[in-house]
């Protein structure tokens, strides 16, 4: 028989991000999502708590996690608050390119400093007319003497306003698709960087998510991560790892929407007693603790399973996992799930089965398993830049 318990670190790492939710996420959560408030202060308690930077690798004095154990981290932090969470777990995203395909002199000048004080960074990929089409992004570079000349605007960028450096994807030519982009890693305080923090997201609100404007930026050329027009194949490599960890957020606020649902059920009375006591409740909050009780075995074995990642995989785990949280989720945190089915966007197969699956609603084929897919495409609520 095959187990998925957790070891006695695993479970101890789980326990310390469930006590620091409790303690410093939940009783700011209400008020930092109604207010949209960043907080540095959170962050440092947090890196104080060894709960930040989870992916850098020991050789750089990191903890060096690997992905189940940074999963069972961001479940917790996600149960507190998943705005809060988002930029407590920033860091993940934007040092990953570094620690795949950054050379040992960025991991030492980006990665190693982050382990002895607060350095926050940003992954920096999506842009207004590019998110889920990764290869359709549009912000250029060129070369001049021994340095790159970037110009563009990424949006939606997590710790975009507040990141002490910033991982870029740009083209030399767009009409080279995912062939032209590369990566670049540089300071977030350059000339010719304009960062604005956006407002009025419907979930995730203490997220700060930002707008990043390059007009005429000059990086030097060792800002290059890797090789030259590698850059997508260094964002997927990098998503393979964190899509799983976005199942694993949905897990945390999840349950968290069903303790408070429980808690909620036997407080509210109607017709002289607590809701809990209606047959049509609890069958609600069963459907719901079913589908979470289920979904950290599945998530835990299908990363346990697989013998190395894969993007197509990775990705099917990630919506699986939403799909079933979403689905039984009654609480008010069902706007913060909703902002994980756009997290790094939708991969090409993906992409192509839900057409067809929407094609096929719209003639009437029968597709049951379809339906699903073709539900959903969402699309996000309007934002603005201020
Ligand atoms: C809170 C938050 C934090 C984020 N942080 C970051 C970050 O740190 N760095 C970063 O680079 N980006 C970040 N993003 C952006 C995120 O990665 C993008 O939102 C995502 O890639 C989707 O892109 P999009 O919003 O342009 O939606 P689109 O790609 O335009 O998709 C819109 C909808 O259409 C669906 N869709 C798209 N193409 C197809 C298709 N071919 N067939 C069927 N359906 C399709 C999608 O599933 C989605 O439901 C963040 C987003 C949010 C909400």
């Amino acid at each position: 028989m095959i187990g998925f318990d957790l070891t006695e670190q695993q479970q101890e790492l789980k326990a310390l991000a469930r006590r620091f939710s409790e303690q410093e996420i939940i009783p700011r959560a209400r008020e930092y999502d109604e207010k949209e408030i960043f907080s540095r202060d959170i962050c440092e308690k947090a890196f104080a708590a060894g709960l930040m930077n989870l992916g850098v690798p020991g050789e750089l004095g990191g903890p060096g996690l690997g992905v189940l154990d940074s999963s069972l981290i961001l479940e917790e932090l996600n149960y507190g608050c998943a705005g809060i969470a988002n930029f407590v777990g920033a860091n993940e995203l934007g040092t990953l390119p570094i620690a795949l395909a950054g050379n040992e002199q960025q991991q030492r000048r980006y990665l190693a400093p982050m382990v002895a004080k607060l350095t926050l960074c940003a992954f920096a990929i999506t842009e207004p007319g590019a998110g889920s089409d990764v290869a359709a992004l549009s912000t250029n570079y060129r070369r001049e003497g021994d340095s790159f000349i970037l110009n563009g605007t990424k949006h939606f960028i997590s710790n975009g306003s507040v990141a002490d450096w910033l991982v870029a994807f740009a083209t030399y030519d767009k009409r080279l698709k995912h062939k032209g982009i590369s990566c670049f890693v540089f300071p977030a305080e350059l000339t010719g960087i304009t960062r604005n923090r956006m407002h009025g997201k419907l979930g995730q609100r203490a997220a700060d998510t930002g707008e990043i404007i390059f007009d005429e930026v000059r990086i030097p050329a060792d800002a290059l991560v890797g090789t030259e027009g590698e850059g997508f194949k260094y964002a997927m490599a990098t998503f393979d790892r964190s899509r799983p960890e976005i199942g694993a957020i949905a897990i945390g606020i999840s349950q968290r929407a069903l303790d408070e649902c429980l808690k909620y059920s036997r407080q509210r009375s109607a017709f002289g007693q607590p809701i809990a006591n209606f047959q049509t409740i609890q069958f609600m909050m069963a459907d719901m603790a079913v589908e979470i009780e289920a979904m950290p075995a599945y998530l835990q074995g299908r990363m346990a399973g697989r013998p190395r990642p894969g993007a197509q995989r990775d990705f099917q785990l990630r919506e699986t996992v939403q799909r079933r949280c979403l689905h039984e989720n009654h609480d008010r945190r069902r706007p913060d799930l909703r902002r994980l089915w756009l997290y790094e966007g939708i991969s090409g197969r993906e992409a192509d089965a839900r057409c067809q699956a929407v094609a096929n609603l719209r003639r009437h084929v029968p597709d049951p398993a379809g339906r699903d897919r073709a539900r959903s495409i969402e699309v996000v609520g309007p934002m603005n830049s201020a």
